[in-house]
């Protein structure tokens, strides 16, 4: 059975196909600079990838490409075989609690809630029509970023704004990275042959949230009402006091749109190394004696180890601590420092494990009072397992 997972930029379009009996990627790939002059894609199957420049003046040409490209490359037959696309949303708001089979229903919905996402809710709407015109039969699945969280009570949603906010324009908190983390919490309870575990999963990327996870659902998430806050990022500040904002508008001459776009694009490692948003090059720039770039590394680990802390003291212990994203699945210095760092609450790495690990790799000591995993992401094939799922059950 092959199922197709999507996640639509307003200029992009990444997928993934699955034969779901084995969850293998039969093919993926990447259409860029949609509705942009030089638009292109990449195709990869088996050991074989093809790239080509060909104008794609909206989504649905992208869509006509990619199902045209995947018979002439023999990797279907007929577009019947495809059994179902799930679609990456990002934001649900509170309406959506779960993933959901996409109607027409579906799709206001998500246009409507385009304030919690105006720059990826409305394209990924637009790439949904987009898939619906090109396959009108197939079942379509909207899988959201933010439904893990909805298990959150609202002593943890909730902020200590004018309750007003809340009940009249929905300031919450909504988190982010949900299939990511609902991926994770699944695979260390296979991994641990437990469904009650007290879980902290540290997805930390480009982007990074950490999320405190019991019996399988989400009890608090570090980012909020959008992804800037929560941990320090690539780009993004993470947590910071907003009195800070007016006093920077004034001192800069900014409006509060490039005021924000400071914290979200000029701020986190990149901000405090002045170097590189990627943690590679801030490692490297700590190595040489950056001092820097130091302060940035460091910095980075104590805000993570922070969250941790707190969820540590919220979850009533911890059975399990994992990594995954970019940083958390390859950076060995980060996971060491923050392992480190929570020394006092029992944790043991085990050095050679961390230096050296397997795709998934317990890398504490059988004597430390939380197990640290390195469990690699992989949201497309959650997106899939839940459109095979509705698929079936819908
Ligand atoms: P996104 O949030 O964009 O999905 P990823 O999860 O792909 O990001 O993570 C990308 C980041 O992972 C890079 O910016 C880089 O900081 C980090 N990264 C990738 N490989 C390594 C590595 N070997 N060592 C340290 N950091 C890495």
């Amino acid at each position: 059975m092959k199922i197709m997972s999507i996640n639509a930029g307003s200029s992009s379009l990444k997928f993934s196909l699955f034969n779901m009996d084995t969850e293998a990627v039969i093919a993926s790939g990447l259409f860029e600079r949609i509705g942009i002059e030089n638009s292109n894609y990449i195709i990869k199957y088996g050991n074989e990838k093809i790239e080509q420049q060909v104008e794609m003046p909206d989504h649905e040409a992208a869509v006509k490409i990619l199902m045209e490209k995947l018979i002439d490359l023999n990797i279907i037959n007929s577009l019947d075989e495809i059994e179902g696309i799930g679609h990456r949303v990002t934001a649900g708001g509170e309406k959506y609690h779960e993933s959901v089979v996409i109607d027409d229903k579906v799709i206001d919905d998500l246009y409507e809630l385009r304030d919690f996402a105006p720059l990826h809710n409305p394209p990924q709407a637009t790439a949904i029509k987009a898939f619906r015109d090109v396959l009108p039969n197939t079942i379509m699945v909207a899988v959201f970023d933010t439904t893990f969280h909805s298990t959150m009570d609202k002593e943890q949603y909730l902020y200590a704004t004018p309750y007003r906010w809340y009940k009249e324009y929905k300031v919450r908190k909504y988190g982010a990275h949900g299939t990511s983390h609902r991926y994770i919490s699944e695979e260390i309870s296979k991994i641990m042959g437990r469904n009650d575990l007290r879980a902290i999963i540290c997805h930390i990327g480009n982007g990074g949230s950490i999320t405190a996870v019991k019996d399988g659902k989400c009890i608090d998430t570090s980012m909020g009402f959008t992804p800037l806050s929560g941990i320090i990022m690539g780009t993004r500040s993470g947590d910071i006091d907003p009195s800070i904002l007016p006093y920077i508008m004034e001192k800069e001459g900014l409006n509060i749109g490039e005021a924000i776009e400071n914290l979200n694009k000029q701020s986190g490692l990149i901000g405090m190394s002045e170097k590189s948003s990627d943690m590679r090059d801030v490692i490297d720039g700590m190595n040489n004696g950056d001092e820097k770039c130091l302060l940035a590394f460091n910095k980075y680990c104590r805000a993570i180890t922070n969250y941790i802390a707190q969820y540590y003291v919220l979850l009533g212990g911890a059975d399990v601590i994992c990594f995954t994203a970019g940083v958390g699945e390859n950076s060995i210095p980060t996971r060491q420092k923050v392992c480190e760092n929570l020394a006092c609450l029992g944790v043991k790495i085990d050095l050679e494990k961390n230096n050296h690990p397997e795709q998934i790799q317990k890398i504490s000591t059988d004597d430390s009072k939380i197990a640290i995993y390195i469990i690699p992401t992989n949201e497309e094939l959650m997106i899939a397992r839940d459109t095979l799922f509705l698929s079936k059950n819908s």
